[in-house]
């Protein structure tokens, strides 16, 4: 027998784990570099190994209170009622749990090309049709409501990323909130903040208070480096709250995740020297990359370097690992996260000595 036709179903492409490519080149894991996925140079929060630690007796029952000890958390911070905070594992789950609650077969989203391509997956699940708006790099990709607008014709959700994942480009507030004024009401605009830590910019959040058409994902995989553990929240109107229940998967987090979130949250120390680093690397890789590059609101940023993938191999051979982006139609370009200082500018010399080549 055969699954169902998922002949337009793309699988995902991540970028290279670690361990993978240290057995590939015969290196130790701690010899290599790995600037290819947006991870936390610097490690979990030390408070979220501790409570992962204390909580690991306990990981025979269900994730119940913990589930609404952290929802509390997280509504305290954002200043709403707890059930206008949907839990989920990672940011990805929350674009699942919102393709569930928004989309039927037949409706069809708008998505930034390029871009991440689970929005595309998770709205495909559902049986929509993935239309896309162009962030064009002769505008520096560049984010406005009219590019995104343009493109616009009744769609029934549309997701902008900001800062944007791999362009590091940002939308003002003023024009995420100019989409979600001119287009319908039954449109949702989902504003995918899963960088929004390393930008001073601020998070769509106030738009909650005047609207029900938008909905924010959060996540704890980047600025909190708690990838591995797959934690993220939405933050959605209150008219639509109650959808979750009717949505989620049950336990939508695991506890050891629930725990650590709420430990990450309160280590404001771990964040601080986290943007505070990338802020800096960023302003290394301007400097130092002897290759074009866009200003990125992110942790990482974006090189033209001519042949991505000779010369992300390359970079590998010598023990840095940075992502090629033929995947998100960029095959001239890479994308380097930022990593520690150090990381950092060993990456850059050896990006440049390679692009010498
Ligand atoms: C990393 C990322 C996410 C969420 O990742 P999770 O690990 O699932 O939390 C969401 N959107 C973008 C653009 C990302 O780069």
């Amino acid at each position: 027998m055969n699954p169902r036709d998922l002949s337009a179903h793309v699988p995902y492409s991540a970028g290279r784990g670690i361990e993978e490519v240290a057995r590939e080149l015969g290196m130790d894991p701690d010899e290599l570099v790995k600037l290819s996925s947006n991870e936390n140079p610097f490690g979990p929060s030390p408070a979220a190994v501790d409570a992962i630690r204390e909580a690991a007796p306990q990981v025979h029952t269900y994730p119940k209170a913990v589930h609404t000890d952290l929802t509390d958390a997280l509504a305290d911070r954002w200043d709403l009622p707890p059930a206008q905070v949907w839990l989920s594992p990672g940011g990805d789950g929350v674009l699942d749990y919102l393709a569930r609650a928004f989309l039927s077969a037949g409706d069809r989203v708008l998505v930034p090309d390029p871009g991440f391509a689970y929005y595309p997956m998770s709205a495909r699940y559902r049986d929509a049709a993935v239309d896309t708006y162009p962030l064009r790099k002769s505008e520096a990709f560049a984010q406005s409501a009219e590019n995104v607008l343009g493109a616009y014709d009744g769609h029934r959700a549309i997701y902008v990323t900001t800062p944007h994942n791999p362009t590091g480009s940002e939308m003002a507030l003023g024009e995420i909130e100019r989409v979600a004024r001119e287009t319908d009401a039954e449109t949702l605009v989902v504003v995918d903040e899963a960088y929004a830590e390393f930008t001073e910019a601020g998070s769509a959040r106030p738009l909650l208070d005047e609207r029900e058409d938008i909905a924010i994902l959060r996540t704890f995989s980047k600025a909190y480096g708690l990838a591995g553990l797959r934690l993220g929240y939405a933050l959605v109107p209150a008219a639509w709250a109650d959808a979750y229940e009717r949505v989620n998967t049950p336990f939508a987090v695991n506890s050891l995740a629930c725990r650590a979130g709420m430990a990450a949250l309160e280590d404001h120390e771990h964040v601080e020297r986290t943007v505070e680093t990338a802020r800096w690397t960023r302003g290394y890789m301007y400097d130092h990359l002897e290759a074009p590059t866009w200003e990125s609101g992110g942790n990482f940023v974006l090189a033209e370097v001519g042949d991505g993938e000779a010369v992300t191999d390359a970079a590998q051979r010598e023990g840095v690992i940075v992502r090629d982006c033929s995947s998100f139609g960029l095959p001239e370009c890479i994308r380097v996260t930022c990593g520690t200082r150090e990381g950092t500018k060993r990456a850059v010399d050896v990006l440049n000595e390679v692009v010498d080549r």
